[in-house]
């Protein structure tokens, strides 16, 4: 394909979202809308095609606010619930389009998938409706979704070994703490690149806004938009101290990115 994407971010919230249940810090109070994140997600449109990385918590909540009328495939970062849960959500689509919804991930996250979802891969004959899904396990080597190419990105989330994606001038990295040598190679000069920055603080499996400051600047992509965002990060006053070509994603954030890698 040629031609531009768009990107939608449906969440940029870390797995809890924010406001955060029972929360009264002045960010889960705050009335800008950029401060309320639904779970982390973000659907990739081009041709006609609509691509969804991740099927949270608030999956349904997220296609309803963006208006998504078909889904052609689903991919998947890691088997997290803040990543997973939303799955069952895809039957409405299902009914509409009356196809099967592929859907990609590594054998581990496939794994945890078809164990968290049981009912929908048992093969058992039921009398209520469940999502159908076709899977297909990745394998690290690039795939072509609709004539755009995916590449799967090694990240490490703490210990865990998860996938991040880059199709076009696009990379999305949602749950990361380190990201290894071979990997950085294939993330330099993007147009657009997403990056966890849960917090401040240091946190065992996220990287944090220092951090992912540090790495924009090596990878030096044209735009960097942070993401995975939990309650600590004011959307106004984090940006203020980010330089220009840094931004704090946020819910319904549309960006369009060319489609040639
Ligand atoms: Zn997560
Ligand atoms: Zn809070
Ligand atoms: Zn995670």
């Amino acid at each position: 394909m040629s031609g531009p994407l768009k990107i939608t971010v449906l969440g940029s919230g870390t797995s809890v979202g924010v406001p955060t249940p029972g929360c009264h810090c002045k960010v889960c109070t705050s009335d800008d809308p950029r401060d309320k994140r639904l779970r982390p997600s973000i659907l990739i449109s081009y041709d006609g095609r609509n691509v969804v990385v991740d099927t949270t918590p608030d999956f349904r909540t997220q296609v309803l606010r963006a208006g998504v009328d078909h889904i052609d495939a689903v991919v998947f970062t890691h088997a997290h619930a803040d990543h997973i849960m939303g799955m069952d959500d895809l039957r409405p689509f299902n009914f509409r389009q009356k196809t099967r919804i592929p859907i990609f991930a590594a054998a581990d996250t496939m794994e945890s998938i078809q164990r968290c979802f049981r009912y929908i891969f048992d093969d058992r004959e039921r009398e209520s409706s469940i999502p159908q899904l076709d899977c297909h396990t990745l394998n690290g080597e690039r795939f072509d979704l609709f004539g755009l190419e995916f590449l799967p990105v090694r990240i490490f989330h703490g210990r865990a070994p998860i996938y991040g994606f880059r199709f076009g001038q696009a990379a999305y990295l949602t749950d990361h703490s380190e990201i290894p040598e071979a990997s950085l190679e294939q993330l330099r000069g993007l147009d657009v690149l997403f990056l966890d920055a849960l917090r401040h603080n240091p946190h065992p499996t996220h990287s944090t806004v220092e951090r992912s400051v540090k790495l924009a600047g090596e990878l030096a992509p044209r735009r960097a938009f942070f993401t995975h965002i939990c309650h600590d990060l004011a959307h106004t006053q984090t940006e203020s101290r980010l330089p220009p070509h840094i931004r704090l994603a946020y819910d319904g954030l549309e960006l369009e990115v060319e489609s040639n890698a």
